[in-house]
């Protein structure tokens, strides 16, 4: 398969870097490719930006045939543009395609046609630090038809979005609220995997943390409504008796990238890590017995996000002295120091632009 390029006769003025937010603007082109039955996945194309004209009766707008994936690129010290992992962001696109009944991609294209948008779009890396370039690939069902089956035809397209650094008012830790009405997923559900649904799924009790002063949901397994599983869209540590502990990935936690990037870190430093069940009752006796010394998320979009309290019921625990925790801290900087290239790389994680 050629891909084919056409590029936008005018392009966008940049973005002033130090006022970059999330999620807002849009790079000069986008990857895009179709399926369909015949033909399978066919005419790859990086093109200008554009919107899609579709058909109200598209599949994916009434059903949420959709599956997304999120990743950064990164400026080096000498101008080089990093990405961190990638593979493994499209293998688990091509997992999350599995579960949706959607074609699965050829990982190394996909990825070959990201390097090429990227070596395009570099001007949009930005180099202020704490920024990056965020990554969407996406899939959609895209059948005129309204009766419920899988699609028989799809679009896969890239777009990029500069965005600014996750802690502008510094490395704070956030509160955390713990729902025990509302759950985000089942297991043999979708919740390991990043599907549009999940977030769908999601708002309601974000909203109710957000009226209740708290950032984001700790999430309980949604049968017993006693597990421990994710906070908002990240996944969850604790560091209990000097021990790190993350819930095991039960089928209705997303495996994060960043969360096996903690685990591997801690193991090559020799320290103790567990995956396992963990009750929210286990955590509040570990409270009151004065053994929780740090809580904290991983995710692409922060890295690590300290959590300084969570608040179960009618009780408010604090973590730690409320500062950042030494191990998110350690964890925050070494993981940072890889993705734009200010530390050697032994895992080779990191797959620099020039070199794909
Ligand atoms: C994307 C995501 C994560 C984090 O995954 P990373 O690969 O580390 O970015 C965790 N939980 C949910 C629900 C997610 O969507």
């Amino acid at each position: 398969m050629t891909l084919s390029i056409k590029s936008a006769d005018q392009l966008k003025e940049l973005p002033n870097e130090s006022e970059l937010n999330f999620g807002t603007l849009f790079s000069d082109h986008m990857f895009n490719m179709d399926y369909n039955p015949e033909k399978g996945w066919h005419n790859p194309r990086i093109e200008p930006y554009h919107a899609f004209s579709m058909d109200p009766s598209t599949m994916v707008l009434h059903y949420g045939q959709s599956i997304f994936e999120g990743l950064k690129a990164f400026k080096t010290p000498s101008g080089g543009v990093n990405l961190f992992r990638p593979r493994e962001n499209f293998k688990r696109f091509n997992r999350s395609a599995r579960k949706l009944c959607i074609p699965e991609l050829d990982e190394g294209f996909a990825l070959e046609g990201l390097v090429e948008l990227l070596k395009l779009e570099k001007r949009w890396v930005p180099g202020v630090p704490g920024t990056s370039l965020y990554i969407r690939p996406t899939i959609i069902a895209t059948d005129p038809f309204l009766g419920v089956r899988a699609s028989y035809t799809y679009r896969f397209f890239i777009i990029l979005s500069p965005v600014g650094a996750y802690y502008k008012e510094g490395f704070n830790p956030v509160k955390i609220w713990v729902t025990d009405k509302h759950v985000r997923a089942v297991r043999g559900g979708m919740g390991e995997v990043k599907t549009a649904g999940n977030y769908a799924a999601s708002l309601y009790a974000g909203e109710e943390a957000h009226h209740n002063g708290y950032t984001q949901v700790l999430w309980l397994d949604g049968v017993e409504l006693k597990y421990i599983e994710e906070v908002g869209s990240m996944n969850i540590f604790f560091v209990i008796d000097n021990e790190l502990v993350t819930p095991s990935l039960s089928g209705s936690i997303l495996s994060g990238i960043t969360r096996d990037t903690v685990i591997r870190l801690a193991k090559k430093w020799d320290l103790p890590v567990t995956e396992r069940r963990i009750a929210i009752d286990e955590l509040v006796d570990h409270y009151e017995a004065g053994r929780l010394q740090e809580a904290f998320g991983s995710g692409t979009a922060a890295v690590i996000s300290p959590v300084g309290e969570i608040k179960y019921k009618d009780k408010n625990m604090a973590v730690g002295d409320g500062s950042v925790g030494p191990l998110a801290k350690r964890f925050f900087d070494a993981i940072t120091d890889i993705q734009y290239g200010r530390a050697e790389d032994p895992e080779n994680w990191v797959l620099p632009l020039e070199t794909a």
